[in-house]
């Protein structure tokens, strides 16, 4: 990447020194770091401009609802959506997924029907849709994976019969890194007749995202992996199935009028907005999605890339025993790993004592690590300020640590 220390700068947190050593940030699939650029807007939202959103005719209050309504402009065009009604902001991924899960399933799903899941879903892309199954008996079908960690697509187009109803998979994996094939599995869905959800929240900050293209129903993700703010996040919804599902949560925003008799909804997007909105993290977000784009999305992806396989190859290469989880062409810059007999809590405990930022465990993927046969992973993950010499000392921390717990 070009620059990389004029983008380093604004990153004040990666001056940390941990256990007296420089950070080395790798936890980037669970959140991304925040540059200057995004802290400034959330400082000057809170110092300039705060003020209650869509209810005053207050300057301050037009200014903050301005602020929003552009950050909802700019997503659209981000993500190449055709409208801003089918944008609705949401705490995030999670809560997009919800949302869907409710109001969509909640109103359409019956008795004997059946969801399309795959086995490498996030929580989030599960336990929602079990919630549902307290209300009818909701089959879950799941797509298993090959061995490299990509959907085995034979057994996705055989899990389609009279009683499917929905299909929701993720985009990317966050434990393999797979880019699933996304279009392919709405264009199967679609021939069927059947909606389908993406979970974006591990594509959105690597790959350029077209849901018209895609031809999502639904796409989800959150600001806080695209170096943005947590606590914000985006259902995109086409509009034919917005209209038709009943609202998410109920209070003020969401209403167009109130009586004890009879409330009616207001117009998309803000039927599915209850409450105050995090606007300020909203107009935080717009920021984060242009220094992306100021960036550039396939820069930022093809200097992930060239860290991924740097890293990939040398930990394979100087690290005995090494065994690297999902391994499909394509892949996001993610390494889960496991070293033989060592375990992952032991090394990611010991690699943050050098400095090294890792996660380990589940990554809220239980099945998927039940599929694999493992209790959970360390798992590596690079961002657009990670650099080469980090990869080094990672390598470096990563053979001390694996020769100590041999
Ligand atoms: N889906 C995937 C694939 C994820 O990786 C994550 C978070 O790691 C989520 C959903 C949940 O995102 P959030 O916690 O921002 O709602």
């Amino acid at each position: 990447m070009e620059d990389i220390e004029k983008i380093r700068a604004e990153y004040p947190i990666l001056d940390r020194m941990i256990y007296g050593r420089p950070l080395v940030y790798l936890d980037n699939t669970a959140t991304s770091q925040t540059p200057d650029c995004v802290v400034n807007s959330i400082v000057s939202g809170y110092t300039q401009t705060k003020a209650n959103v869509h209810r005053g005719v207050h300057t301050l209050s037009m200014e903050a609802t301005e602020l929003q309504e552009s950050a909802r402009r700019r997503v659209k065009d981000f993500i190449n959506a055709p409208s801003t009604e089918e944008i609705i902001f949401t705490r995030g991924t999670t809560e997009s997924i919800n949302l869907v899960a409710a109001a969509y399933g909640g109103a359409f799903l019956r008795d004997g029907d059946e969801i399309i899941l795959s086995v490498m879903e996030h929580h989030s892309n599960i336990v929602p849709w079990q919630l549902l199954q307290r209300r009818a008996d909701i089959r879950i079908r799941v797509i298993p994976i090959r061995e490299d960690g990509s959907l085995d697509m034979d057994e996705y187009r055989a899990l389609f019969n009279e009683h499917t109803r929905f299909v929701s998979v993720c985009h990317a994996s966050n434990v393999l890194g797979t880019v699933n094939p996304v279009k392919e599995i709405v264009a199967e869905a679609h021939a069927h007749g059947i909606p389908v959800l993406i979970d974006g929240a591990q594509a959105a900050p690597h790959l350029k995202i077209d849901v018209q293209d895609i031809d999502a129903d639904f796409y989800a993700f959150s600001a806080h992996k695209m170096y943005g703010p947590a606590g914000v996040g985006v259902l995109y919804g086409k509009r034919k199935l917005l209209e038709i599902m009943p609202p998410y949560q109920g209070g003020g925003e969401m209403i167009e009028s109130v009586s004890f008799e009879k409330t009616t909804y207001a117009e998309l997007p803000y039927k599915f907005e209850a409450g105050t909105p995090d606007f300020i993290g909203i107009a935080a977000f717009h920021q984060a999605i242009n220094y992306m784009e100021r960036l550039g999305i396939e820069k930022i992806a093809a200097h992930e890339h060239e860290l991924l396989e740097y890293t990939t190859r040398r930990m394979l290469d100087e690290i005995p025993g090494m065994r690297i989880f999902g391994t499909a062409p394509g892949k996001c810059a993610i390494i889960s790993f496991l070293v033989d007999g060592e375990h992952h809590y032991d090394m990611g405990m010991l690699l943050d004592k050098l400095g090294i930022a890792v996660r380990t465990g589940h990554h809220c993927a239980q099945p998927l690590m039940t599929a694999l046969g493992i209790e959970g992973t360390v798992r590596a993950s690079f961002a657009v300020y990670n650099t080469k010499e980090e990869c080094d000392r990672f390598l470096t921390a990563l053979r001390r640590v694996s020769e100590m717990l041999r």
